[in-house]
């Protein structure tokens, strides 16, 4: 219940819930996504589902089903989106929609709110006349990606659906376009009593530590995310490798591959050779469930980068800063508003400011202290998942009554 996050998480959210539950209650809330885990979404959607019925609304979670060549095409829209020249003919978009079709039709859609995430199924709102019982029910795509500078030719394949929603929510405000439907902008948020962020024990510190092999004798660097382009795993080791030549440490880059995500073996080969025989640099190909691993990984860390390249919100960073680690991030999307600059961590612009920061860190460690404390009490009063919970419920809340005057609710 929602006393579970009294004296964790800012009271005034847990009112609102409250409130908001009292008007939303028994209502159903569908959301539908491309992966059941691996990346931001799928850790998202697996707190807030069960929370969301325990607070008495109605939450479904489907995942759409697509095979290689669904996936292969969606990342390539996906990386568009984001800005990287890609190669999507007129057969792949015909392919894209159809498997959103086959989806689309055989997929229970009744529900009075529906969150589309993402571009894999944003086609879906073509079929929400045929398959929702009722025209009031509410459809909004949540992006969770960095739009800003699309390659245009593909944003508007992806537009002439978007506009159909009733509205879009955005992580960051740089990413709004102009859209014919209203926009709202929503940062993610991690939830601190999850098996990723929960207090853990010596006990269970030793056990992750031995599984890996990681001797604790020296400073320890890490970087938890996909194996992507866009999180620069190869920049990261450049980084140590500037780093070590100063100050002795370890780097640990740890990572799954998501089901929805088929260049993710590729970038693992490529940063696997990059890292050669270092002995002090330890890759982790985990599974997409190592919750636990990834929690006392960031707990065992000394200071923690993101040095991603794109981002559309970098939950990791948050996840970072609630274990009081400061984080030193790229300065995209979503990782400048949660670290703030010289206070949390710091936000970066190459390969040899990540390793100044880093060495600024690990020669002062009072100053790791201070910013990981300091840190811990912003994702607090920001980016928790009751945050967003109350965000969420909030938008459905006012286009379900727009148009009324504040009397008459
Ligand atoms: N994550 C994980 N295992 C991994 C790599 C990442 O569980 O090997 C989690 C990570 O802890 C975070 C999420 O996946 O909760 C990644 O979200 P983020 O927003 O940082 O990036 P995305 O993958 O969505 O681009």
């Amino acid at each position: 219940m929602i006393n579970q996050y009294s004296g964790i998480a800012p009271r005034g959210d847990l009112l609102l819930i409250q409130k908001l539950c009292e008007q939303l209650r028994g209502k159903s809330f569908l959301h539908v996504n491309s992966t059941r885990e691996g990346g931001g979404v799928a850790e998202i959607l697996q707190r807030m589902i069960p929370l969301l019925k325990q607070f008495g609304i109605d939450a479904q979670w489907n995942v759409m089903e697509g095979d290689s060549r669904f996936f292969d095409i969606t990342k390539k829209i996906h990386n568009a989106l984001q800005g990287r020249r890609e190669n999507i003919t007129e057969h792949m978009w015909d392919y894209y929609y159809e498997v959103n079709s086959n989806n689309a039709r055989t997929m229970n859609l009744q529900a009075h709110a529906v969150f589309i995430h993402d571009p894999q199924p944003a086609p879906f709102i073509e079929f929400r006349e045929q398959r929702a019982k009722s025209k009031k029910n509410i459809w909004i795509w949540r992006c969770h990606i960095d739009i800003a500078n699309p390659i245009a030719k593909v944003w508007m394949n992806i537009k002439k659906y978007i506009e159909r929603y009733n509205a879009a929510i955005i992580s960051v405000a740089k990413f709004s376009k102009a859209l014919p439907i209203d926009e709202y902008i929503i940062t993610p948020s991690i939830d601190p009593l999850s098996e990723k962020n929960r207090d853990v024990t010596n006990k269970e510190i030793n056990e992750v530590v031995e599984k890996f092999n990681i001797p604790r004798d020296k400073p320890i660097i890490l970087q938890v995310s996909r194996f992507d382009k866009f999180k620069d795993p190869i920049g990261v080791i450049n980084t140590y490798q500037i780093v070590k030549k100063y100050n002795d440490c370890r780097l640990i880059l740890a990572g799954s591959l998501a089901a929805d995500d088929p260049e993710g073996k590729i970038i693992l080969e490529e940063v696997l050779n990059y890292a050669g025989n270092d002995p002090d640099v330890h890759i982790l190909l985990l599974p997409p469930d190592s919750h636990r691993e990834i929690n006392v990984l960031q707990r065992i860390a000394d200071v923690i980068l993101q040095k991603s390249l794109r981002e559309g919100f970098g939950l990791t960073v948050s996840e970072a800063m609630w274990k009081e680690k400061p984080v030193i991030g790229g300065a995209v999307g979503g990782i400048p508003l949660q670290i703030v600059h010289g206070v949390t961590g710091f936000i970066v612009y190459s390969i040899e400011g990540a390793a100044f920061r880093i060495r600024q860190f690990l020669n002062n460690p009072d100053m790791i202290k201070r910013m990981g404390q300091h840190g811990k009490e912003y994702v607090r009063n920001n980016f928790l998942i009751t945050r967003q919970i109350r965000d969420y419920l909030s938008v459905w809340y006012i286009i379900e009554n727009k148009g009324k005057s504040v009397m008459e609710l």
